[in-house]
């Protein structure tokens, strides 16, 4: 619990890593260059498992595999329905391996595995399900045209995708990434990120079980300036679609301009504001500004990390989110009832300390938490800021932590324009009673998603993505497919027909 320095005990494992080697055209293989690199534990910095490390020679096979498969296979050529077919199988699969997913998801990454088993992996067996059924729903239109003339369009898969994605919810981001790619008819070259290869390398080994075709998924895990950047530079890659930092969303779209102008999808950070107006539930609120900042352990890319409330509801805002904070069940991930685990490194640890070491020394005032807990493992208290100012580090720059900042509000019109002072917009919440202010707020701030009295609700039939630095392109729902397909116009000439 908060204010304990003892280290957090953790039991031996339930799962083991089975899957550690690239996955290029169908087969797991070791790097051309033999090297690997480790995996750890977060619990408590032990190694899991030594993986194979993916550079520019291995993209390169992958490319040659993938390039193989859309250019020569049968995968863009079969029908949609036929490629959804295996997709719901895959999705199947997917599920029937939950438990096993889960708990590597959880050895890999520190969530909780109650929540890796009910969000994480079911998130990415519906996510797989969604995108199996829009295999077969995607067509063109025909256009009247001017003239004697008729046109049509074909929507063809682009070809060949690289998909880079970061480690806080690594399936997810696999199943994100790669099942609108594959329903749309391309092949795929995915890199999970370094700290969670694991459940990538399992759901690939899950694909060869249902029938896809080899060369069409690679997984290839490996380092970002090496093999993320081949994947983003190569011109035999035919689009790329990244997860991740804004920092490094810049790098990919530079690398893509520089090489073949591939187009870019780019999902990026974030520093959403929840706004709570003094007529808000006050019990809701704190309940909602909780979870926006402490689900996953603050490693979200829309947690409400700016939470804003007026200053009617403030102190007794302050008085109960505290008490909340303070009941948090922290734990073993594996341990049932456990709401919050380790970060996911060592380096991640640094980051977020760092912020609380700057938070304090600029002057806002740390209410509860603040501290590392043990010197094992990567485990960090829940940990709330109040009276933090606009201009503080703290209130600009993604923690990507379990730290709350809380800013005191007067009026409407100051929070809006407090709200889109920032260059990110991925997300807003805002709770209140009050419906005219809610519709002025959801039309006034400038994000991707808005949350009136709720935050945090994805779901894959809704578009997610980002306003201004968050990003480029949507995720999820029907949009997602714009990304993954092209359109072809093609002319005939009508002869003898007056209609
Ligand atoms: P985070 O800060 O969440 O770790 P990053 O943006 O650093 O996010 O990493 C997200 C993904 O991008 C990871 O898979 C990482 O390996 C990859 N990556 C990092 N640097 C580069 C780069 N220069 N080019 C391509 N991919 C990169």
């Amino acid at each position: 619990s908060v204010g304990t320095s003892a280290d957090v005990e953790v039991e031996a494992a339930p799962v083991s890593a089975k899957y550690t080697k690239l996955f290029i055209d169908g087969q797991f293989v070791d790097a051309l260059s033999g090297k690997t690199f480790d995996t750890l534990d977060p619990r408590n910095g032990e190694l899991i498992a030594k993986v194979a490390e993916a550079d520019k020679e291995d993209v390169d096979l992958a490319v040659q595999a993938a390039r193989k498969a859309f250019d020569e296979g049968p995968w863009p050529r079969l029908s949609g329905y036929e490629r959804g077919r295996i997709l719901f199988k895959y999705a199947d699969i997917l599920e029937q391996h939950a438990d096993e997913l889960a708990a590597l998801e959880t050895l890999d990454n520190g969530k909780p595995v109650q929540y890796a088993r009910q969000l994480d992996v079911a998130g990415a067996v519906r996510i797989m399900r969604i995108f199996a059924g829009y295999a077969d729903k995607i067509s063109g239109r025909s256009v009247k045209m001017d003239g004697s003339y008729q046109g049509y369009t074909l929507h063809e898969p682009i070809g060949v995708v690289g998909q880079i994605i970061p480690w806080n919810f690594p399936l997810v981001m696999f199943a994100t990434k790669v099942s609108p790619a594959l329903a749309c008819g391309n092949t795929v070259i995915l890199k999970p990120a370094e700290q969670t290869p694991l459940t990538a390398l399992y759901a690939a080994h899950l694909a060869t079980e249902v029938g896809l075709p080899p060369g069409v998924l690679n997984v290839l895990p490996g380092f970002g300036p090496t093999a993320g950047a081949a994947i983003a530079s190569h011109i035999g890659i035919d689009k790329v679609s990244f997860t991740g930092s804004t920092e490094v969303g810049r790098k990919i779209m530079i690398a893509a301009a520089n090489s073949n102008l591939k187009p870019v999808t780019l999902e990026l950070g974030g520093k959403s504001p929840l706004i709570i107006l003094d007529d808000a539930d006050l019990d809701l609120a704190v309940q909602l500004s909780y979870m926006a900042i402490f689900f996953n352990q603050g490693q979200v890319c829309c947690a409400g990390s700016r939470i804003f409330v007026q200053e009617g509801i403030y102190d007794a805002f302050l008085k109960k989110s505290i008490e909340l904070a303070k009941q948090r069940v922290i734990g073993d991930p594996f341990k049932g009832g456990v709401e919050h685990g380790p970060l996911v490194d060592q380096l991640q640890l640094k980051t977020v300390m760092g912020y609380i070491e700057s938070g304090k020394e600029e002057g806002a005032n740390l209410v509860i938490g603040g501290n590392q807990i043990g010197s094992k493992g990567y485990y960090v208290e829940p940990t709330i800021f109040a009276d933090v100012q606009d201009n503080m580090k703290i209130a600009k720059e993604e923690i990507f932590g379990p730290v709350m900042s809380v800013f005191k509000f007067k009026s409407v019109e100051e929070i809006i324009q407090r709200a889109n002072n920032t260059n990110y917009g991925l997300a807003a919440g805002i709770v209140t009673k009050n419906i005219d202010l809610a519709n002025r707020f959801s039309r006034s701030i400038r994000a991707g998603i808005i949350w009136i009295n709720c935050y945090h609700i994805v779901d894959p039939s809704l578009p997610f993505g980002g306003y201004k630095m968050s990003g480029i392109g949507r995720e999820n729902g029907e949009y997602v497919l714009q990304n993954y397909l092209q359109v072809k116009a093609v002319v005939t000439p009508l002869y003898d027909s007056p209609w």
